[in-house]
């Protein structure tokens, strides 16, 4: 049997880097292609710099590193990470704002999408950088990132009594260290006609270490109904350490949900999805959504065709409990909500 240690996360092979905190696990993670081609060992060739990895660069915790396996260039992790040559010819119907989200911003980091419901961009931060990630050109910057700055968004969401959900987005929102997180979170608390906060993010899956104690007292001091959208793409995602977090996290009332996008090469196969929907509900999970490929300049070479997702989906709706299957969606820009495509 896993011990555990205070954070509830299980001591086993590599002890030493899982008991290192989120915060060391951030400040470890590999910047640099040449390293994570070293460090997995990877053939020369994948070596070759390419223009993305400035503009978008290299970020893996290793947390997550820990979980792709060695000198495997197909290895479904690694490809969600590792940057190819691709990324620098795109179509001409990927652009860099797929979404239109600029059209939707009505204070610097906050889009006003749907009704009753408003997303607030909190940090330009994430634990990993996903290549095929459709707000990888994002201007972040113009974002807030600090109690004062977010002032004006509570005061929009405080005059707007129509909105009864704030679903807190990035970057990733468990980025922010603790007080600015507390204090984000009671600041929504205090606005009566809130009623829910959704907080969408990768960071329990990719470092499952963020789930502390502090950060569970905080989640479950609010009155508001708290509801995880987490991203798991693959079932090899989710080791016993990830397992736990998440147990920790459903075990407190948090309702937990998972979108995956689906990626050429990764899981646009029947067999990978079934396998990650079951682990997902073994989880605690519910797999919620299935998302069509945003067309973000630099991410092409992950698109599958709406055709093969529908089969795809056809598969799983013959192999699993209706439950089990998620919604495979698509967002248009513009348009108030997804668009489901099967
Ligand atoms: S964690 Fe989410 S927001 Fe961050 S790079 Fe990955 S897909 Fe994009």
């Amino acid at each position: 049997m896993a011990i555990l240690t205070t954070n509830g996360v299980p001591v086993g092979a590599g002890s030493e880097l899982i008991e290192s905190s989120w915060q060391q696990q951030i400040k470890a993670a590999i910047r640099d292609l040449d390293q994570l081609c070293i460090e997995l060992k990877l053939p020369q060739k994948f070596r070759a710099k390419i223009d993305a990895v400035n503009q978008f660069p290299v970020f893996v915790p290793p947390a997550y590193l820990s979980r792709i396996r060695p000198a495997d260039p197909r290895d479904p992790l690694l490809l969600q990470v590792l940057p190819v040559i691709d990324e620098d010819t795109s179509p001409a119907d990927f652009v860099l704002d797929p979404l239109a989200e600029s059209a939707s911003i009505t204070q610097p980091g906050i889009l006003h999408k749907y009704a009753g419901r408003v997303l607030l961009v909190t940090t330009g931060v994430c634990a990993i950088h996903c290549r095929y990630c459709f707000r990888r050109h994002f201007p972040y910057e113009q974002s807030p990132n600090s109690t004062d700055t977010w002032r004006p968004t509570l005061d929009q969401i405080s005059a707007d009594g129509s909105i009864e959900e704030v679903l807190l987005s990035g970057g990733d929102p468990l980025t922010l260290v603790d007080a600015n997180l507390r204090r984000l979170i009671q600041n929504l608390d205090s606005i009566p006609h809130l009623k829910r906060l959704r907080i969408h993010t990768r960071l329990p899956i990719v470092v499952p270490q963020r789930v502390t104690d502090e950060l569970l007292d905080m989640l479950t001091s609010t009155r508001l109904k708290l509801i995880f959208v987490v991203h798991i793409n693959h079932v090899q995602e989710i080791d016993q350490h990830v397992e736990s977090s998440l147990a920790r996290l459903a075990n407190s009332g948090i309702l937990l949900f998972n979108q995956s996008v689906l990626l050429r090469g990764v899981n646009d196969n029947a067999e990978a999805l079934i396998q990650l929907s079951k682990r997902l509900i073994e989880c605690q999970v519910v797999p919620y959504y299935l998302h069509q490929l945003d067309k973000v300049v630099g991410a092409a070479h992950f698109e599958v065709s709406i055709e093969r997702g529908k089969q795809l989906i056809a598969e799983l709706r013959a192999a699993l409990p209706g439950y089990a299957v998620p919604r495979y969606v698509r967002e248009f820009p513009g348009q108030a909500s997804k668009t489901v495509l099967a």
